[in-house]
């Protein structure tokens, strides 16, 4: 391998830059060329493509974002756009391409690495939703969004007494739910992988409230249903105002956290190592702390596994 090519695609993610940064750095390093392709997939069709140096990543760490930008590529999804990028890779002359991006890009990362092409991903999605991984990139900054969304909401309700909803992302994984509500002290969350019955919702709100608790917020990740329609069947059996803050895409920006922009040079090492291995059809990741790698059919054939003992814990501290 002589050269290769990076790209993000898919949501953008805080610390993708970070991986970025390091993966076009240890790349340069190692005495390889870099290709940065920008609009992930679809600037690979349409050969959106420059050469990388050291500096072309500089005061990039603290953005969130991505400096390549990203798309969704319905070219891609297609064979004939599958073999044209095939050929734009074979035409910059770039042998093997690191694919910063969720399930969907990994999925069309398999499609390259199916047809021969070296191929490796770096997981950056604000929802957590990759099972084999503890965590992909962007997630702990989305968290501490959201955190602080609701350290401002818990201020104003509790000044007027209320009650109110936040929707965060999460249309089939409710990790970012689940982790704010956890470290923000929500008290109640709703999440896709588990049942709610709004009855035991109200009725906790109507027992706080009887101990003298000055406000409730329940955190709802968007695949449990419409926050305002939720909302408003709350209203009636609390009989009590339900205010509704749906928070949308504030949670896929801002700076990276600490812990994405060092998952994100970590990542950014590991993809660059397992090329120059001749290690290929890989995806990186992180399990209990240290840094790991797997074959993307595995991955993606990993079933996620929703944390019941974090639910359990936040039921009991939220009582
Ligand atoms: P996020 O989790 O932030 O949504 P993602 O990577 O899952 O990120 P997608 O929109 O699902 O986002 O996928 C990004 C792109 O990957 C798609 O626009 C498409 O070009 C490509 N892709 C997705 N699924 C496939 C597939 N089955 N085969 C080939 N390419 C795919």
């Amino acid at each position: 391998i002589k050269r290769i090519g990076v790209l993000t695609s898919g949501g953008d993610a805080p610390g993708m830059n970070a991986a970025i940064r390091s993966t076009v750095r240890i790349a340069l390093y190692n005495g390889l060329a870099v290709s940065g392709i920008r609009r992930g997939y679809q600037g690979l069709i349409e050969a959106d493509i420059d050469d990388m140096q050291i500096v072309d990543v500089g005061d990039i760490i603290n953005r969130g974002g991505t400096k390549l930008l990203t798309a969704r590529s319905e070219d891609f999804m297609t064979e004939v756009g599958q073999k044209r990028a095939l050929d734009v890779l074979r035409m910059f002359e770039i042998d093997g391409l690191v694919v910063i991006g969720g399930d969907g890009s990994f999925k069309g990362a398999k499609r390259l690495w199916d047809m021969g092409f070296p191929t490796i991903g770096i997981p950056g999605t604000i929802d957590n939703d990759l099972a084999y991984t503890d965590l992909t990139l962007g997630f702990d900054t989305a968290v501490s969004t959201v955190v602080s969304a609701i350290n401002n909401l818990r201020d104003t309700s509790s000044s007027h007494g209320r009650v109110s909803i936040v929707e965060v992302m999460g249309r089939h994984c409710g990790d970012i739910a689940l982790f704010a509500g956890l470290a923000g002290g929500v008290e109640d969350i709703l999440v896709p992988e588990r049942k709610f019955d709004l009855d035991e919702v109200a009725r906790k709100i109507l027992q706080g409230r009887r101990r003298g608790k000055l406000h409730s917020i329940i955190l709802i990740a968007e695949g449990v249903g419409k926050s305002y329609e939720i909302a408003e069947r709350l209203e009636a059996l609390i009989h009590q105002e339900v205010r509704v803050t749906v928070l949308g895409y504030l949670q896929r920006g801002g700076t990276p956290s600490v812990t994405d922009r060092i998952l994100g040079a970590q990542f950014g090492q590991r993809a660059v190592e397992l090329l120059l291995e001749d290690k290929f059809g890989r995806v990186v990741g992180i399990r209990d702390n240290k840094i790991m790698d797997m074959a993307i059919e595995e991955a993606l054939n990993e079933p996620k596994r929703f944390d019941q003992d974090k639910y359990d814990l936040a039921e009991i501290l939220s009582l």
